[in-house]
């Protein structure tokens, strides 16, 4: 159980805002994007929030924290629930072994109308945005960005509002992601309580190290009944 819900931890950067208020003296606040209430708050809120799992802090002050997503995947099912033939194959597989490693990334600066070139050259239906560190902070969805026209269901184009924003105004800041090393069953847990058909796989550094989709795991599941697939 405590592997599962490592997979629903999101972790989020702190920012730092201050204000001068004299000759040498400023007063500094430290607000966060947050995925529960969509909105920034300050870090005394997270500090007095049940969701907060952990604050890292540098030398400069506060950094990071972690926290639980919205999604949370159903309890395991008792070890005897699962079919005995596959038991070993799905206990041990890991999702490093399916996933697809060479994930298209893109930084919390680029415009919607990049983004929006971006999912017309490839077939991709989400694009993580990573910080300056090249750590994840969101997904910029094709669907959140692009309309389809009555009658033109094949050349979606961009929402008008969306026009000049950046990537960080958005992005969902509470992607569904799981950890590189988590078995196969706990990720499709995680996607089937999603209710998504992917998700992006991370280093404990929150560094995107691969992709899963639910085909990947069915063209895995065929080929280990050995179908030429
Ligand atoms: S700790 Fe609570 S208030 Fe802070 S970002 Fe997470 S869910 Fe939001």
């Amino acid at each position: 159980m405590k592997d599962l819900r490592e997979t629903e931890e999101t972790c989020l950067s702190i920012h730092r805002v201050s204000t001068g208020l004299g000759e040498n003296e400023e007063e500094v606040r430290w607000t966060v994007k947050c995925p529960d209430s969509h909105h920034v708050v300050e870090l005394d809120t997270c500090e007095g929030c049940p969701h907060l799992e952990h604050i890292q802090r540098g030398a400069a002050g506060p950094e990071r924290l972690q926290c639980h997503p919205q999604v949370r995947p159903p309890a395991p099912p008792p070890s005897d629930a699962y079919e005995p033939l596959l038991s070993p194959l799905l206990e041990h597989t890991r999702v490093d072994e399916l996933m697809t490693q060479d994930v298209y990334c893109v930084d919390e600066e680029v415009i919607a109308e990049e983004l929006a070139e971006l999912f017309a050259t490839r077939k991709v239906s989400g694009v993580p945005v990573l910080d300056e560190d090249e750590r994840l902070v969101g997904v910029v969805s094709r669907a959140d960005l692009l309309r389809t026209a009555d009658g033109e269901e094949d050349t979606p184009r961009l929402h008008p509002e969306r026009a000049g924003a950046t990537a960080s105004e958005l992005m969902n800041a509470s992607p569904v992601v799981v950890r590189e090393g988590t078995t196969v069953p706990q990720a499709a847990a995680v996607m089937a309580a999603a209710r998504v058909h992917r998700v992006l796989v991370v280093s404990a550094e929150g560094k995107v190290v691969g992709v899963l989709s639910a085909m990947d795991v069915v063209r895995w599941v065929a080929r280990k009944a050995c179908y030429a697939v």
